[in-house]
């Protein structure tokens, strides 16, 4: 395997910039679990000041996060509801059946990546004991690097309500939304109860996520953590990151955005490629199975890292990818089909 020169594999892999570094040695610490941190203090104030919300709550991960918001809304023997490829779902160990005894009942996505309203709707189950108690609803925006419309979270918003559930955001890459729509984080966020936001995705910090939401619920989220092992000691060096990526990070994601669109026109300019045109930095490429295993073997050889081997390959732009790794990438893309042309 040879050494990675263009990483696009996920936006997770972004390091900690000099000026960040900076930030984190300079930062003013204290014992958080003693509530004495005042980077931390200030990050959870921040976050729930952008949000327009009532409260933060610092933790080590997303899927952290995510796990607290769904164990603060639910009970034992509560269900959440959530797309079908909901990370929350999907992707983090089934923790939230595993740790919080709240079982998830996953719905079909659309095609644009939403769920019908009307499937949201027939799976809130009535009260009769025969039945889990449906208790809260978790959306995803950006999905895979969509944005889903607001006016959908909206409608969610309001069979929520008319219901009495509560509403979770797993906005691990809210900020690229926000920046694709022009739109103020907090009207974004204003129809959920809770929402789980990542600091070491596109907004490069090395570590750390922030759940923002209802004061009970971020109270509840706070005895959680501690529980799941969370509280974290001097963690202001963490949260010195995240308020630097705060200051610095968020409308240079449109950069982000770019780049994906540039890359996306790139690829798709190969026939045997399908190519989603994104609308933030994460590009989707679909093609066939044995080409697919080829194609990313080849980008590996040449140092361009991607996931998905087989048919379906995933690339992320972020803020360690710039315009000449773009370039790089696409001329290792047309040496590998000059090779497979002869
Ligand atoms: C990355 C991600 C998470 C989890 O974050 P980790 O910090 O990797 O645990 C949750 N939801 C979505 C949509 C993500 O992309």
């Amino acid at each position: 395997m040879n050494a990675i020169r263009y990483d696009f594999r996920s936006d997770t892999v972004t390091r900690p910039s000099a000026d960040m570094r900076q930030a984190m040695a300079a930062a003013e610490v204290g014992d958080d679990v003693f509530g004495d941190d005042p980077s931390v203090n200030r990050l959870e104030q921040r976050m729930a000041a952008m949000l327009g919300k009532d409260a933060a709550l610092f933790v080590p991960s997303g899927t952290q996060s995510n796990l607290l918001a769904l164990m603060s809304h639910c009970g034992r023997g509560d269900e959440y509801i959530a797309g079908q490829n909901a990370h929350l779902y999907s992707h983090e160990a089934g923790g939230a059946a595993v740790l919080g005894s709240i079982q998830p009942q996953p719905i079909a996505h659309q095609a644009d990546g939403t769920m019908a309203l009307d499937d949201i709707e027939a799976a809130i189950k009535p009260d009769d004991n025969h039945y889990a108690r449906t208790t809260v609803i978790a959306l995803e925006n950006t999905f895979g690097g969509k944005v889903l419309p607001v006016q959908y979270m909206q409608s969610v918003a309001a069979i929520a309500q008319r219901h009495g559930l509560g509403l979770h955001l797993d906005g691990a890459r809210a900020f690229n939304a926000c920046v694709a729509l022009g739109m103020d984080i907090a009207v974004f966020t204003a129809p959920f109860d809770s929402v789980s936001i990542c600091l070491s995705k596109g907004l490069g910090a090395p570590v750390g996520s922030v759940l923002v939401g209802r004061q009970d619920l971020i109270d509840k989220a706070r005895r959680h953590r501690k529980m799941l092992g969370g509280g974290m000691r001097q963690s202001g060096i963490l949260a010195a990151a995240g308020l630097h990526a705060l200051d610095h990070h968020i409308e240079r994601l449109a950069e982000d955005h770019r780049r994906a669109r540039k890359l996306a026109e790139g690829l798709a300019a190969f026939a045997a490629l399908t190519v989603t045109v994104p609308d933030t930095n994460i590009i989707f490429v679909d093609m066939e199975r044995q080409l697919g295993a080829r194609f990313t073997d080849f980008l590996a050889s040449r140092g361009v890292g991607v996931t998905g081997r087989y048919g379906q390959q995933r690339w992320v732009t972020h803020l360690d990818v710039d315009d000449a790794a773009v370039e790089g990438a696409l001329m290792v893309v047309a040496e590998f089909f000059a090779v497979e042309a002869q």
